[in-house]
């Protein structure tokens, strides 16, 4: 059974990291956790194992790690969306404001079609700025986000709610206030 407390104990907050006034949320204890890497792989894997989404999106760099895991359980293809200058082949690029500034994020322009569902994947949900960014290049390919689906959301910096607002559902496993 999923366990929502145990899963928070293992997420380390990292004052003024990586600027003043910022608490970071290190997720990194929990991958030292084989149980709990397993509980929050098999969270997402029970929620998704009867959707119908065609591709599973990954965002660089914490995101493809349970990404990878539940495209590989899914039997789905897995697409790599990265920060700039990562990705070799041709790339279509969205510039997004994040919470400490401003970012490119790619995606190999091939990656989808027309017609596609994409499950869009991340660590965590801040600004929502990165997610929202995925989202446009998804649609420029012709594809529809199923779903935004992170491990833990930040409610207080606005990222789900603007997901929600441009009409993608949210899935986040725990939430810090
Ligand atoms: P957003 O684009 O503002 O929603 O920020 C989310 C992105 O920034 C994700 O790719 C996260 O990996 C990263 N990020 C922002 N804040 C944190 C944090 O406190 N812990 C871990 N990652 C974070």
């Amino acid at each position: 059974m999923f366990d929502e407390f145990s899963i928070k104990s293992l997420i380390r907050p990292v004052p003024d990291f990586p600027k003043p006034g910022v608490v970071f949320r290190d997720i990194t204890p929990l991958f030292q956790s084989p149980r709990a890497l397993r509980l929050v792989a098999d969270s997402f894997i029970q929620r998704y194992v009867e959707s119908d989404f065609s591709h599973i999106a990954a965002m660089d760099a914490r995101g493809f790690l349970i990404g990878s895991i539940i495209a590989y359980e899914l039997n789905k293809p897995l697409i790599l969306f990265r920060k700039q200058g990562k990705l070799p082949a041709d790339v279509l690029a969205e510039s997004y404001q994040t919470e400490y500034g401003e970012a490119l994020l790619e995606v190999h322009a091939d990656s989808l079609c027309e017609g596609d569902s994409v499950l869009i994947f991340d660590d965590l949900i801040a600004t929502g700025g990165t997610l929202l960014a995925a989202a446009r290049l998804v649609r420029r390919m012709g594809a529809t986000v199923h779903e935004a689906a992170a491990i833990i959301d930040l409610p207080e910096l606005g990222g789900s709610q603007k997901l929600n607002d441009s009409g993608i559902p949210t899935f986040c496993l725990t939430a810090f206030a």
